[in-house]
């Protein structure tokens, strides 16, 4: 069975095995390159991260504003469990973007393993 050709973060070789017509892996195909930092990048600017970033700037703002005293404390509490809740809103959001991503991905594979079953069957 032939192995991806790629190398590891640590410098080792990647071990994972590929197909008989590729040379790489998915993660380490050069075709794949503008992809993957295309995915990460959609990933960084999404629309969780990025509301995940304001709110623990919120709170860090409530949480010197408590120690300051420029703030009533009850009501810092409250604001800072109401962002807890949104908090949770906002990660199970971003649980089910991820679980879609997977599924769609799983679907991409499945989609091509049965193209390839039959290219081996007929081929
Ligand atoms: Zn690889």
């Amino acid at each position: 069975m032939p192995r991806c050709a790629g190398y590891k973060r640590d410098g080792s070789p990647c071990e994972r095995i590929v197909s008989a017509s590729q040379r790489f892996c998915f993660a380490h195909d050069p075709a794949h390159a503008a992809q993957r930092s295309r995915n990460a990048s959609k990933a960084a600017r999404s629309k969780p991260s990025r509301e995940l970033a304001a709110v623990k700037k919120r709170l860090r703002g409530l949480a010197e504003d408590v120690l300051a005293a420029r703030v009533d404390q009850d009501a810092a509490a409250v604001a800072s469990r109401i962002l807890g809740v949104y908090l949770r809103a906002v990660e199970q959001e971003r649980k089910v973007r991820e679980l879609e991503d997977l599924l769609s991905r799983i679907e991409a594979l499945e989609k091509r393993q049965r193209q390839e079953g039959r290219a081996d069957r007929w081929g």
